[in-house]
């Protein structure tokens, strides 16, 4: 029942399930019509005393998985931002669960943290970081794969709180201490400064939603007068809302001059710097201490694989350093333990699938995923904008269109809702400033041309059903 002749069969019937789903995905409805609770009425009250042959439990994923999924890699998934999704990360993961080693330390699997070193230098030498974050670079630098950005976010803050307390002037006022984001940040940021325990200011950025160099040395110099230390800032290239991006060289030069970390949360447009016209929005990240961006999201790497890189990584190790016995090697220090790393000990052995993706599809092909979907989010755009009706209230970045129909709130919200009852597309809302507008994200790598007009369509016979004129404001 459970040797490997039967995980052979098992295995290559799973293959080609998951081949089969992905290749069907499009038949499908995009988001599940079921309620809370469908599931527990589908299975046993207890586990199984006996065990059962794989191939009922294989019968079981279209009976209880499949009608609760809400297909993330759908051509008409609009949603949130992308979750990547690639055959080469499928396979690596198999690998990965086949290993299945612990790689806390580097003698717990030696392949498991130097594939992690050379994949995030080549990562990092795609992205044309600053050679100082990386390992092969002149000082202390280098990258580790976190699980998601709000842990590398986390694990900044906290790295820079360390630093700032072992100061003369911070010493035990870990109650002064302040951090740095824009109003426009992710929800993990704000998160992270409470659990760190430290305050986290959110500043206003302008009225293209980005946080300027001004704003920020006001808020910083207005805190200072008060006897607070601010300690860290975390710019955002690429927020969730409508992918706008902080002013990073204004927000870099006055970190250097007011002495702050400076961390640098790029989750969703990270991937597309490794394009040369893209580029250029990480000018800046030269004054940065961490930069973070998500491979799992918009790199085909499929969840988990969040990269952080940073310029000292002195500067983590020396924040969370312990050391029993039980983990010590006698190549202690001579290579990364990436237990200091992070906030976990354990840690999977995640470089294989981008190793696997970097090879596989080769920076070129990645590049082509990246314009491919930033062109289908223009074809998008330009559909808007054929329509008097509707507006965008933030230009097009990315893979992401932000619009809305020029009437009230409500009338977006009720169109909102019908879209996503409807189920044939699905998107999800934002608010800007008291504005409710509808995201319109470039999410599966299965999305073309005619997917965006299918959707539009949809959108058209959705507003109506619903009046305008009745609830204008
Ligand atoms: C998606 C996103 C996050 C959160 O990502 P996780 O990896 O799920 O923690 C943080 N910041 C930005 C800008 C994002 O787009």
């Amino acid at each position: 029942m459970t040797s490997s002749e039967d995980f052979r069969e098992f295995g290559k019937a799973m293959i080609d399930y998951v081949a089969d789903y992905l290749d069907g995905i499009r038949d499908r409805p995009v988001l599940p019509q079921v309620t809370p609770g469908y599931l527990r009425s589908l299975v046993p009250d207890e586990a199984p005393e006996k065990g059962e042959d794989w191939r009922t439990v294989m019968k079981d994923v279209d009976r209880v998985i499949m009608p609760g999924v809400t297909h993330w890699h759908h051509p008409q998934f609009h949603a949130y931002f992308p979750t990547a999704n690639s055959y080469p990360a499928i396979v690596a993961d198999i690998l990965s669960g086949s290993i299945a080693c612990i790689g806390f330390s580097w003698i717990a699997s030696p392949a498991c943290t130097e594939l992690e070193m050379v994949t995030m230098d080549w990562l990092g030498t795609a992205l044309n970081l600053p050679k100082e974050f990386l390992f092969s670079g002149p000082g202390n630098g280098g990258g580790v794969i976190q699980g998601t950005a709000s842990e590398a976010t986390l694990v900044a803050i906290l790295s820079a709180r360390a630093e700032r307390l072992k100061r003369e002037e911070a010493k035990g006022k870990m109650d002064r201490l302040v951090a740095y984001c824009s109003a426009q940040a992710h929800s993990s940021v704000e998160r992270a400064g409470m659990l760190a325990g430290i305050q986290m200011r959110l500043v206003e950025p302008d009225e293209n939603f980005s946080l300027r160099g001004d704003a920020l040395n006001a808020a910083i110099e207005e805190d200072k007068e008060k006897g607070l230390i601010p300690f860290c800032v975390i710019a955002t290239l690429g927020t969730t809302n409508s992918c706008s991006f902080d002013n990073l060289p204004e927000l870099g030069r006055v970190c250097l001059e007011q002495d702050v970390w400076l961390h640098v949360d790029a989750a969703y447009a990270g991937s597309s710097f490794i394009c040369p016209e893209f580029r250029p929005l990480l000018d800046g990240v030269e004054f940065a201490e961490s930069f973070n961006f998500n491979p799992h999201k918009w790199m085909l790497v499929n969840f988990d694989c969040s990269a952080m890189w940073i310029k000292d990584s002195r500067k983590i190790v020396d924040a969370f350093n312990v050391d029993p016995l039980y983990l010590q090697h006698r190549h202690q220090g001579e290579i990364p333990d990436y237990r200091h790393w992070h906030i976990p000990l354990g840690r999977r052995f995640r470089s294989l699938k981008i190793w696997f993706v970097m090879r596989i599809y080769g920076l070129e092909g990645l590049r082509k995923h990246i314009r491919e979907q930033v062109e289908l989010a223009n074809q998008f755009a330009e559909i808007v904008q054929t329509d008097p009706r509707f507006e965008l209230p933030t230009p097009p970045r990315m893979g992401l269109v932000c619009f809305r129909v020029k009437a009230s709130n409500v009338v977006n919200e009720k169109l909102n809702k019908k879209i996503n009852e409807a189920a044939r597309i699905h998107i999800t809302p934002a608010k800007i400033r008291d504005k409710y507008i509808l995201r319109f994200a470039v999410c599966s790598r299965f999305t073309v041309s005619t997917d965006i007009e299918f959707a539009w369509t949809e959108i058209l016979r959705n507003l109506d059903l619903i009046s305008i004129n009745q609830d204008t404001e």
